[in-house]
């Protein structure tokens, strides 16, 4: 076994020692240190990210918002608006489906997050996106994007996770 050793300091708590178990497969080591230099709801949530996405399915619903250039007044049709990553789980795959969504009232592509409609129809029939299909992701994968956007934007109140 290769022994990975690290100057940097880690914080640890008693959820810390479990986190480390469960973070070591889905998980890089230097995401793991950083996670372990946080505090201890931090580390919490994190672990219950990966018992509760990665261990089992309770959460079926992650949206990643991005309100940085949101303003009310100019949020249907004036230009600032609010954008969201949505990712929808589907048990039988185990695989999460990413949908673009927004707060502006113009035709938004859920496939490709660009403004304007590109469904393609043969005669009346729906046949799919022009712009091709939805990005779709393991659940490694999922955890994996969570915890990158938990570190990213930690203290960044313009950019906000939901799990449902
Ligand atoms: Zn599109």
């Amino acid at each position: 076994m290769t022994e990975i050793k690290t100057n940097e300091t880690i914080n640890v708590f008693p959820c810390t020692y479990i986190l480390i178990s469960r973070a070591i497969r889905p998980l890089d080591h230097e995401t793991i240190t950083k996670i372990c230099q946080q505090d201890e709801n931090f580390q919490k949530r994190v672990l219950d990210f990966l018992i509760n996405i990665c261990g089992s399915s309770v959460y079926t619903d992650i949206e990643f918002q991005d309100w940085s250039e949101y303003e009310p007044d100019k949020s249907s049709n004036g230009g600032c608006y609010r954008f969201s990553k949505h990712y929808y789980y589907n048990k039988d795959s185990d695989l999460w489906t990413l949908q673009y969504e927004t707060s502006a009232d113009m035709e938004y592509c859920p496939i490709c997050g660009h403004f304007g409609n590109h469904e393609e129809y043969d005669d009346d029939t729906f046949i799919g996106y022009s712009c091709g299909s939805a990005k779709i992701i393991s659940s490694t994968k999922m955890i994996q994007t969570v915890i990158s956007f938990m570190l990213n934007y930690k203290d960044d109140t313009n950019h906000i996770m939901l799990v449902r």
